[in-house]
């Protein structure tokens, strides 16, 4: 094989990506893992909820993940891949930011997506902070503190209420939202949630932790913690190129995928964030373990079908040769006995 060629290379390096790596590795296959560095959770100090796992900083969790992929040879390069083009044999080849271009039987697209914040100022330099939007990942971290849940969209109420079940002290902020259904101010009134009507124009911060909710008319509401509705954009660029089929979800178009990651293009997976944007961190390395272990299984095959196609040509050949022989060996018995 040659040097820049692989079995499979592994776009994002991420939960997703090192997990289908780490399988992948473990079946002594050729793996290179393309990863830019920029996982979406790197803003938290802590992931949460990842069972033998919890509360580690996602930057430890990855940096083991690299270490035990380092034991099956696995190579994790620092790079960007800016292209997957198809080589015409049902391969593929991958243009790097930076490096030599690197070719691969199988491709795994563990790009993670981008989290877009309302258009907020101050929102980007606390998020994961106190500026958060699951509270799976942190709720408990900041159970029974003062919450702030900044609506954009009439269904954000819905945070509002969620979020009760860890503070019982929660104000919405209706923001931009005009007004919600009737059925909904009765269930935010039942679950003790104050609503604030009226612009949002900014955050208080004070020590580097955020102390208040700032509106446009000057009011300030005293919170230590804002939810707000992140939209989990997709990343569809590579995807897209190849021709990939799609499906629609709220937040744009993720790519359509089957039980093990596969989508529509032959020798192509999505897993992880990639391709759902609902996946926590170990869901996302669930995804990529699945998808490992359908290709190892399919390159198997693949190797296989080859093997026997050339077994069977050289049978053919075989027998063809055994022809010539007999007929060879018959002339010049049928010449000895003239
Ligand atoms: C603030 C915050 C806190 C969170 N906290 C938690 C938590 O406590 N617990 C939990 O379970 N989940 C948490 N999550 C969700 C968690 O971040 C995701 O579930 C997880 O990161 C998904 O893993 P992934 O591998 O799919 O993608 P990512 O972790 O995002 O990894 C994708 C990787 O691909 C790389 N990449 C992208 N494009 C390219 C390219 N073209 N070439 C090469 N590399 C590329 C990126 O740089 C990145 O390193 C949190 C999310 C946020 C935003």
């Amino acid at each position: 094989m040659q040097e820049n060629a692989y079995d499979v290379v592994v776009i994002g390096g991420g939960a997703a990506g090192l997990s289908a790596a780490l399988v992948l590795g473990r079946s002594r296959r050729r793996v290179l893992v393309v990863d830019a560095g920029e996982p979406r959770n790197a803003p938290a100090a802590h992931m949460q909820g990842y069972l033998s796992r919890d509360g580690m900083p996602p930057t430890e969790f990855l940096a083991a993940g690299r270490g035990e992929l380092a034991r099956y040879g696995v190579r994790v390069a620092r790079d960007r891949v800016t292209a997957v083009t198809p080589d015409g044999t049902g391969e593929f080849t991958l243009t790097l930011a930076d490096g030599a271009p690197v070719h691969a039987r199988r491709v795994v697209l563990a790009t993670g997506l981008v989290d877009e914040l309302p258009d907020l100022p101050g929102l980007t330099e606390r998020w994961g902070q106190d500026v958060l939007h699951c509270p799976y990942c942190h709720g408990w971290e900041v159970r029974d503190e003062a919450f702030g849940v900044l609506a954009s969209e009439p269904f954000n109420s819905h945070q509002a209420l969620l979020v009760t079940q860890w503070s019982k002290d929660v104000t919405l902020f209706l923001h931009t939202v005009r007004d919600l259904p009737d059925a909904e101010w009765e269930r935010l009134a039942a679950a003790g949630v104050s609503v604030v009507e009226g612009a949002v124009a900014g955050l208080e911060v004070a020590d580097d932790r955020l102390t208040g909710v700032r509106l446009a008319d000057g009011r300030v509401f005293p919170r230590s913690v804002l939810f707000v509705a992140a939209k989990p954009v997709p990343r569809p660029g590579l995807l897209a190129t190849l021709g990939a089929d799609t499906r629609d979800t709220p937040y744009g178009p993720y790519p359509a995928i089957d039980e093990t990651g596969r989508t529509s293009v032959p020798g192509v997976w999505a897993v992880g964030n990639a391709a759902s944007p609902m996946e926590q961190v170990v869901n996302a390395a669930s995804m990529g373990y699945r998808a490992g272990v359908t290709i190892n299984a399919e390159l198997v095959m693949a190797d296989i079908d080859t093997a026997v196609e050339r077994r069977r040509a050289g049978a053919f050949s075989g027998e063809a040769e055994a022809a010539v022989s007999r007929a060879v060996l018959g002339e010049r018995a049928h010449g000895l006995a003239v």
